[in-house]
C-alpha cells in the first residue's frame, strides 16, 4: 500500500474529531468567490512560497476566483495555510511536523482553514500539487497537453488525505520527463536534469553512475600503480572504460575513501553518493581479489567488502550520509556473507531479461527475482535501475507495457526505496517510440504503483488523443496481444528481424489504424503531429525490414513515399537519436542503407543437409552438383531421401538452412535458380554466408570461400557473366554449427 501512516492518522484522529466539529465550510470556492487567503509564512522556503503561488494560480483558472496570498505574523480571517510554519499549535493538535517524510505531506481542514503542508524540502509542494490532481482533477500529461478543469465551486475530496510517494527518487529516462513543469506536476524528482532548487529541487545522486575512474582516475594512477587497476587475463586494465580496480588493495581504498570524503564536502547537495563498478566487465582477477569472490560466491563479495570500509570511515565522519553501490553485470548475485552496511544502498539492476512479459508473467526474470530476495535478506535498503527501451532501436514498435505497469509495483512490495526506468532518453529532443505515455505513466506509478496501470494507459490515451483514442487505443491492444505469448520474447539489445510479433500482418493492421487515426486527426495540426508521431515506429520497422530485403513488409513501390514520410516525421519532431550512442549521423546512415538496399533474391530451389562429416561435403560432388533436375530425389544425412523444394522467404533476405533444414545442425544444403537476360548482360552480386560457399553459373564453379563466419549481406562481391536467355546458378553453403545460410543480392 502507499505509504499513508495509518498509524499516525488513527492517533490523531482522536483530537482531531474536536476540530472537525468546528463550522466549516465545505468549499474552498462556491460560485466563482472564496473568502479564504493563501498563507504563506514569513520563514517559508523558496519551495513552499513557490506551492503557495501554483496554488493561487491553479485555482484561479479553475474557479476564477483569485485568493490573495498573505504572510502576516499572526494572520486573520479564513486561511489556507501552505506549510506548517506559524500555524497555531491549538489547530496542529496532536499533529507533529517533524514526522514528516521528505515528500511526505498532509492536506486537513483545521478550524475553519485548511492545511496543505508536509516535510522538508517537498512535502509542501507535493501538498498543493496532490490538492489540485486528487481533489481537483488537473493533470499534466505532456508539455502541451493540461487538463485543468473549470468549476466554479471547489470541492474537497476526502479529508485528512496523508500521502507520501512509494519510492524516494524517482526518474523515468525520457526526456519528456525532465521538462521542469511536467516533472514538478508529476513529482518526479530526476538526478540527471534536476529540479531548481527553488521549485522543490531533486533527489540527487553524486556521480550518478559507474564512478570507479571518478574515484581513482586511470590517467592519473595507472603509470605509477598499475597495481590499482584490475588484473584481466594477466594484465593490468588502463583503459578509461573497461577498467575495474583492483578492490582489495589498501591503497585504492584509501584513495578512493578520501575521493569521496572529497565528493561530500564538495557536494551538499547530493542525497546519495555513488560507489559504481564501471560498465561491462573487466573486474580484478588477482589472487586476492579472486580468493575472496571465490568464498563469497560472487564479485559483489570485493565490490561490498570495497564499499563497506569506505562506509565505516564516511559513518563516523557524515552519520547522515548515505553511500549507493551497483549490483550489475558481474555482481549481480548477492555475497554469501558480507553484509552492506547500514548506511549502503544497493542499487540493483534488471537489464538482461524478457521485455515482453513483466517479473511473474514468464520464468525468464525468475533468476533475478532470486538475486532481489537474496540481496533483501541482507539489506533493507535497495533502489533499482531497471531497462523499458531497445538500446538499438529506440523507435520500433516495443510492447512492453505490461512490464512498465507491473514493474513498479513488485519493486514498491519488496521496499524498494528508488525506481530508474531506463527509457529511450535524448537530451534534445523526444520522439521514442511513446515515450511521452511512458513518462508520464511511470511518474503515475512512482508515486503510487497500486493504480491500475491499464487505467492509466487509457486515460492518457483519452485525454493526448481526444477523438482519435479509439484508434490509439485499438494498435496499442494490437501490439500487445502479440506479444502475450510464451514463446514471443525480446530483450533490450534486439534487432528488427528477431522481433516475431513484427509480422506483416502486424505491419498491415497497424498501418490501416494509423491511416484511419491520421484521417480523422486532419483538422487539428497538434493533434496530428502527435499521431504521425505514434504512427513512426511503424514506418520505422517497415523500412528496417526494406533494408534486410522484406519486401513483404515494404514493397519496392511503396518505400520512396515511406521514406520521406519517415523524414519527415523525425524532422517535424527534431528526433536526434535512434538508439543508445546512435546520434544525427546514425539516422542519415539508416536512411541510406534504405535507399541502397540491394535488390536480395530470395526465391529459390533447395535441398539439403547432405552429409558434412569433418567437413568433408564441402568438397563432395553430391547429386545437386551434376545438374538440376526438379523431381530429383536423393539420399541425405542418414540416409533421409530428399527433394528439391521451392521456397521464398519474402520477410528478409536470408536464406536460413538452419530453419529448413533437419537435421540443422551438421550438413551442407544447395539452393538453386535460372537468370534469364534478353542480352548478354554482367551481373555482380553480393554474397553473404554461414559458412562456407560455392557458386557454379551454367554448371561451372565461378566462386569458392572456404569460410568459417556469421553471414552479412555482400561480404564477396562476384561478377556473373550472364549469356543472353536462361543462366543457371547453384549455390552450396556448408555448416560448421551455430547459424547456417546465406544472402545473395544483385
Ligand atoms: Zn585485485
Ligand atoms: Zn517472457
Amino acid at each position: 500500500m502507499l505509504r499513508r501512516c495509518r498509524n499516525t492518522l488513527c492517533t490523531w484522529t482522536m483530537a482531531w474529531m474536536f476540530l472537525a466539529c468546528l463550522p466549516v465550510s465545505a468549499q474552498l470556492v462556491d460560485g466563482g468567490r472564496s473568502d479564504y487567503q493563501i498563507y504563506s509564512s514569513p520563514s517559508a522556503t523558496k519551495t513552499e512560497q513557490f506551492a503557495a503561488r501554483e496554488l493561487q494560480t491553479y485555482i484561479a483558472q479553475i474557479s476564477g476566483a483569485t485568493l490573495p496570498i498573505v504572510h502576516e505574523a499572526t494572520p486573520d480571517g479564513k486561511l489556507i495555510y501552505v506549510g506548517f510554519q506559524n500555524v497555531p499549535p491549538t489547530l496542529l493538535g496532536a499533529l507533529k511536523p517533524a514526522s514528516f517524510g521528505k515528500e511526505e505531506y498532509i492536506i486537513q481542514r483545521v478550524g475553519d482553514g485548511l492545511l496543505i503542508a508536509g516535510g522538508q524540502p517537498r512535502g509542501t509542494l507535493y501538498g498543493v500539487i496532490g490538492l489540485l490532481k486528487d481533489h481537483f482533477g488537473c493533470r499534466w500529461y505532456t508539455k502541451e497537453v493540461t487538463k485543468i478543469p473549470r468549476a466554479a465551486t471547489l470541492q474537497l475530496g476526502n479529508l485528512p488525505d496523508r500521502q507520501a510517494p512509494a519510492f524516494a527518487s524517482r526518474e523515468p529516462w525520457y526526456k519528456e520527463a525532465y521538462d521542469t513543469h511536467f516533472a514538478v506536476h508529476n513529482r518526479l524528482n530526476p538526478s540527471t536534469v534536476p529540479v531548481p532548487e527553488n521549485m522543490g529541487g531533486s533527489f540527487i545522486m553524486y556521480p550518478f553512475v559507474h564512478t570507479f575512474n571518478r574515484l581513482v582516475p586511470v590517467e592519473k594512477y595507472f603509470g605509477e600503480h598499475p597495481e590499482y587497476f584490475s588484473l584481466v587475463d594477466g594484465k593490468r586494465q588502463n583503459k578509461h572504460f573497461g577498467a575495474q580496480l583492483c578492490l582489495t588493495n589498501p591503497e585504492v581504498v584509501r584513495i578512493a575513501t578520501a575521493s569521496v570524503l572529497r565528493w561530500i564536502e564538495e557536494h551538499p547537495e547530493a542525497d546519495v553518493f555513488s560507489i559504481d563498478q564501471n560498465d561491462g566487465y573487466g573486474f580484478c582477477e588477482c589472487e586476492n581479489c579472486a580468493a575472496l569472490d571465490e568464498a563469497e560466491g560472487s564479485q559483489s563479495g570485493t565490490v561490498l567488502n570495497f564499499v563497506n570500509q569506505i562506509a565505516d570511515v564516511v559513518a563516523e565522519k557524515h552519520p547522515e550520509v548515505r553511500l549507493q553501490t551497483l549490483a550489475y553485470v558481474y555482481s549481480e548475485v548477492p555475497p554469501k556473507t558480507i553484509k552492506p552496511r547500514p548506511n549502503v544502498t544497493i542499487r540493483m539492476c534488471h537489464y538482461a531479461y524478457c521485455s515482453a512479459h513483466a517479473i511473474g508473467q514468464c520464468d525468464d526474470h525468475l533468476p533475478f527475482v532470486e538475486r532481489l530476495e537474496g540481496w533483501s535478506k541482507i539489506t533493507d535498503s535497495i533502489t533499482i535501475w531497471d531497462y523499458f527501451t531497445d538500446f538499438r532501436h529506440y523507435l520500433i514498435p516495443y510492447p512492453n507495457f505490461e512490464s512498465v505497469i507491473n514493474h513498479p509495483r513488485f519493486y514498491a512490495e519488496r521496499n524498494c526505496t528508488g525506481l530508474f526506468a531506463q527509457g529511450s532518453n535524448v537530451r534534445e529532443a523526444g520522439g521514442g517510440e511513446f515515450s511521452a505515455l511512458r513518462a508520464w505513466v511511470f511518474a503515475q506509478l512512482m508515486w503510487d504503483p497500486y493504480q491500475d496501470g491499464w487505467a492509466l494507459i487509457d486515460e492518457f490515451v483519452e485525454n493526448v488523443y481526444g477523438p482519435v483514442a479509439p484508434f490509439i487505443a485499438e494498435y496499442i491492444q494490437l501490439a500487445h496481444a502479440a506479444v502475450k505469448p510464451q514463446e514471443i520474447t525480446f530483450s533490450i539489445f534486439t534487432n528488427p528481424d528477431e522481433l516475431t510479433y513484427i509480422t506483416p500482418e502486424f505491419i498491415a493492421q497497424s498501418e490501416a489504424i494509423f491511416r484511419k487515426a491520421e484521417a480523422a486527426a486532419q483538422s487539428d495540426p497538434a493533434l496530428l503531429r502527435r499521431v504521425e508521431l505514434a504512427h513512426l515506429p511503424i514506418h520505422y520497422a517497415r523500412l528496417c525490414f526494406f533494408a534486410i530485403g522484406g519486401r513483404a513488409y515494404l514493397s519496392d513501390a511503396e518505400m520512396p513515399a515511406v521514406l520521406v514520410e519517415f523524414q519527415r516525421i523525425v524532422a517535424d519532431h527534431k528526433i536526434k537519436q535512434l538508439g543508445e550512442g546512435f546520434g544525427e549521423e546514425a539516422i542519415v546512415e539508416f536512411v541510406a542503407r534504405v535507399e541502397n538496399a540491394p535488390d536480395f533474391v530470395t526465391d529459390w530451389w533447395i535441398i539439403g543437409p547432405f552429409d558434412n562429416t569433418d567437413r568433408r561435403g564441402y568438397d563432395t560432388i553430391y547429386p545437386p552438383e551434376k545438374g538440376f533436375d526438379a523431381t530429383g530425389n536423393y539420399a541425405g544425412v542418414g540416409g533421409k531421401m530428399l527433394p528439391w523444394a521451392a521456397y521464398e522467404n519474402k520477410l528478409n533476405a536470408y536464406i536460413d538452412f538452419a530453419k529448413l533444414m533437419s537435421p540443422a545442425d551438421e550438413g551442407v544444403a544447395y539452393a538453386y535458380r535460372i537468370f534469364e537476360v534478353a542480352q548478354d548482360t554482367d551481373m555482380s552480386v553480393g554474397l553473404g554466408s554461414n559458412d562456407g560457399i560455392k557458386l557454379w553459373l551454367n554448371g561451372e564453379l565461378l566462386f569458392e570461400s572456404k569460410a568459417s563466419r556469421t553471414a552479412a549481406p555482400g561480404q564477396e562481391i562476384v561478377t556473373l557473366s550472364l549469356k543472353q536467355g536462361k543462366n543457371t546458378v547453384l549455390v552450396k553453403v556448408d555448416q560448421l554449427g551455430g547459424g547456417w545460410g546465406f544472402y545473395f543480392s544483385k
